[in-house]
């Protein structure tokens, strides 16, 4: 049984972890210039893009799932 309250922990630390991203990504909103905004919401679904995301990638102008359904559109334009 000692499996399961290990499997338990692990989801509470990643559901924390989830938690303290979005924390995070809301103070930077609240904490940024009226023009940096902008670049914190996905230009698509107007949600906050991920910190992880941002991170990753500098600048973006879209979520990850946006971004995904771009490629995937830009593609089938070619
Ligand atoms: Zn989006």
């Amino acid at each position: 049984m000692i499996d399961d309250v290990d499997m338990a922990q692990a989801q509470e630390q990643a559901d924390r972890d989830a938690a303290l991203n979005v924390t995070l990504a809301r103070v930077a909103l609240a904490n940024a210039p009226r023009d940096a905004r902008a670049d914190l919401l996905c230009v698509d679904c107007d949600q906050l893009i991920e910190a992880a995301r941002i991170a990753a990638l500098r600048r973006t102008s879209r979520c990850a799932a946006c971004a995904h359904e771009f490629e995937r559109r830009s593609s089938c334009w070619k």
